[in-house]
């Protein structure tokens, strides 16, 4: 997870949605009536502003989105469930991959104790070069489990293997392809300028999974 910043206004026809709820419909009707009514425009500027704000990113795994609905979902961090009243909350929807059995689709209505609105999210996960995660922290190994994060191959083996494979391309990249140069080593100037360039969007974007590598470098700096 990287932490998002809500910063942004949310999108005025989403605004003006808030504005016509029905005395009689709660939030989550209402919110819940966006996609009863069919309201394509509405969803599809909620999901752009959040995914712009998350610099294309999903909130949780870090892979790409573009905003459409065809891989992007407008997600509540505090499940509606959970907490109604915080259904048409901007500051509590963020930008989520559809991915299968992660992130949106696994969340649910499950409480989620570490989210990518704190900043704790970046430190209390720690990814390894073998692509698995692990938490540092009660809260954050219950999240990597609600959100199927990839803690073993066993839970989420495909997301694992995508972050293994960035993970030698950044080496490789940087170690060319001498088998005995292939590790991480105590280069301390060229970690934090890879550490720099990752954080750094190139016309609104960062690369799939630039916090994930950006993690393990820091991890490798502290090593
Ligand atoms: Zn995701």
């Amino acid at each position: 997870m990287r932490k998002i910043t809500k910063a942004l206004a949310p999108p005025p026809s989403f605004t003006d949605w808030v504005r016509r709820k029905p005395a009689d419909q709660d939030e989550n009707q209402w919110f819940e009536a966006l996609y009863q009514q069919q309201q394509w425009g509405i969803v599809s500027d909620l999901s752009h502003c959040n995914a712009h704000e998350q610099f294309y990113l999903c909130a949780y795994c870090c892979d790409r989105i573009t905003g459409d609905s065809a891989d992007t979902v407008n997600e509540h961090v505090e499940a509606r469930k959970l907490n109604r009243r915080r259904s048409l909350d901007h500051l509590n929807i963020v930008a989520s991959c559809k991915t299968k059995k992660q992130c949106d689709a696994a969340h649910g209505s499950q409480p989620l104790p570490l989210t990518p609105l704190m900043s704790e999210c970046e430190t209390e996960l720690r990814f390894k070069l073998s692509g698995r995660v692990e938490g540092l922290s009660d809260r954050a190994r219950e999240a990597i489990r609600v959100l199927n994060l990839g803690d073993t191959e066993q839970n989420n083996k495909a997301l694992i293997e995508k972050r293994k494979q960035l993970v030698d391309g950044l080496i490789w990249a940087n170690y060319g392809d001498d088998p005995d140069q292939l590790q991480l080593e105590e280069d301390a100037e060229l970690i934090r300028m890879l550490i720099d360039d990752l954080a750094r969007p190139q016309n609104g974007k960062l690369e799939p999974f630039a916090p994930v590598l950006s993690n393990i470098l820091r991890g490798r700096l502290a090593a």
